[in-house]
């Protein structure tokens, strides 16, 4: 804990001069805290992955392939102590800490196995309608890249940069939450354990200011952003300063659109695990329900009666289906829309309060009728706060949910799959889940449109995100 930065393959101690408490938030009580990185770390930790940089892009791409497979094995061995940090620092429930384990295993395994073809995409030639040239392509490591990551699924958020950055031959700094600043530690403790060279992979942890110090820096060729669209947008600025590349994965105000022709039950199943997964903290919650005249009388009560049973409570000592918010600053914010739903008279049907006892803890809530120009069906709350608005046509609920600054995600849920595919199509968003949960896959792309963001995550794309693109084009005459 003396040493939680990770710089030049070296652990070192924090000298910035912020403290950063960790907290337990099912008893909103600190339980370690450690010193931040100052400015001259960051630099530090970019002059380190600059130096690593010539070697780690000319490696091998099988070298840099086993060394993610590692990672990924890695992460399996520490599988109960991960678990434990993301139940006592995040206040996951124990089956959504093991997913996420689940999920970073898979990202090291799937970008090792696109590494491993890299070799292959190397050279390729290129048709040209031109005679007397040829040409060929080749798909090189953009360079030093920052990866700056919020708190609410910080390991697999960092995975799904770090797996395809060293793929593609980058070196990167990290940048963890200060809400989070231990579960990322890992990825140092398992670069120390598989000898990975020195300054390929640096970890610098602290709050706006380490984040400020690296999204300016000039050392970097590209930095990729996870967090709000306030901080995301002055990253995008210094990016503009530096002409350099950007990916941005912001937040999300999503929609998920009930039809008539649905089985309640199924249904209900559906929009809970959208709203209130991680206590609702998620980018992607589909935090806007829409639902079809038909079905809303029989599925709203029902709704507001499940949410009202959902076992909420503290997952180091009881079996829960919701934890506690992840920070007192978010625990704030939900209160706060809680108060303005009551000014603006909402309808709540479940819900609604901070819970009474000790610890970060907020009721699953379901407001009805919710008129679109009320702050809560505008505004992203990143809680299990759930507002409804009934349709009736299919293009009402298109128009409803893309109605929106965001565009993240959508959920269609019918019985009829024509019309899912088609209401598929019309959605302003980077990713559409029909008839299912929030799976999320490696192969698919995780990315917004509109305020959602830059780019795109995952899946081949993700990779592409950390390359650049050079072409040789030779005279033949
Ligand atoms: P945040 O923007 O406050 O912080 C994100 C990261 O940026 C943290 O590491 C923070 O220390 C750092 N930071 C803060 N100020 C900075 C600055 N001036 N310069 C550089 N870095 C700075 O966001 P948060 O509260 O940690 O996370 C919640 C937000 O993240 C929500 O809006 C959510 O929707 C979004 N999010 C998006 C996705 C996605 O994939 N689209 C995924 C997860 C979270």
């Amino acid at each position: 804990m003396n040493t939680p930065h990770y710089i030049g393959g070296h652990w070192v101690a924090g000298e910035g001069t912020d403290i950063l408490s960790v907290f337990d938030p099912s008893r909103a009580h600190p339980f370690t805290e450690l010193r931040a990185a100052s400015v001259g770390q960051v630099d530090q930790a970019v002059n380190a992955a600059r130096q690593a940089l010539p070697a780690w892009k000319a490696s091998a791409t099988g070298e840099r392939a086993g060394y993610l497979r590692g990672f990924a094995e890695s992460i399996s061995r520490r599988r109960e102590a991960l678990i434990d940090v993301q139940m006592r620092n995040n206040g996951k429930p124990r089956h959504e800490a093991e997913i996420d384990i689940d999920d970073a295993i898979a990202t090291f395994g799937y970008y090792a196995h696109l590494a491993e073809g890299l070799a292959d995409q190397q050279n390729r030639p290129v048709a040209l309608a031109a005679p007397g040239f040829s040409a060929h392509t080749r798909l090189e490591a953009i360079g030093v890249v920052g990866l700056i990551v919020p708190w609410n699924f910080p390991l697999v958020t960092s995975a799904w940069k770090i797996a395809p950055a060293l793929a593609a031959g980058c070196t990167v700094v990290l940048k963890p939450s200060e809400v989070t600043p231990l579960i990322e530690q890992t990825y140092g403790h398992i670069a120390d354990e598989l000898d990975l060279p020195a300054g390929v992979l640096n970890i610098v942890g602290g709050k706006a200011t380490v984040g400020g110090a690296l999204s300016t820096h000039a050392g970097l060729d590209k930095l990729s952003f996870t967090g709000s669209n306030t901080v995301g947008s002055q990253v995008m600025h210094s990016a503009a300063d530096h002409c350099r590349p950007v990916t941005l994965e912001l937040g999300g105000k999503s929609a998920i659109i009930v039809f008539d022709d649905c089985d309640v039950d199924q249904a209900i199943e559906w929009i809970i695990a959208g709203i209130c997964w991680n206590a609702g903290q998620m980018c992607s919650a589909t935090s806007r329900l829409l639902v079809q005249n038909g079905i809303a009388g029989a599925l709203l009560p029902r709704l507001a009666e499940a949410m009202k049973k959902m076992r909420v409570g503290n997952p180091l000592t009881e079996e829960v289906e919701m934890g506690p918010l992840s920070s007192d600053a978010q625990w704030r914010k939900v209160g706060e829309y809680f108060a303005i739903a009551q000014e603006e008279n909402l309808n709540c049907l479940a819900g609604g309060t901070t819970l009474d006892r000790q610890g970060w803890f907020v009721a699953p809530t379901l407001y009805v009728d919710v008129p679109t120009d009320s702050r809560l069906w505008v505004e992203e709350i990143f809680g299990p706060v759930l507002c409804a608005r009934r349709f009736d046509s299919e293009a009402e609920a298109i128009a409803l949910a893309n109605d929106s600054r965001f565009g993240l995600v959508a959920t269609v849920a019918s019985a009829d799959l024509q019309r899912a595919e088609r209401i598929a199509e019309a959605l302003e968003v980077g990713h559409v889940w029909i008839n299912s949960i929030q799976a999320v896959f490696v192969e698919t792309s995780w990315g917004g449109t509109k305020g959602s963001g830059i780019g795109r995550e995952l899946g081949p794309w993700g990779l592409a995100s950390y390359q650049s693109v050079k072409h040789v084009t030779r005279c033949l005459g």
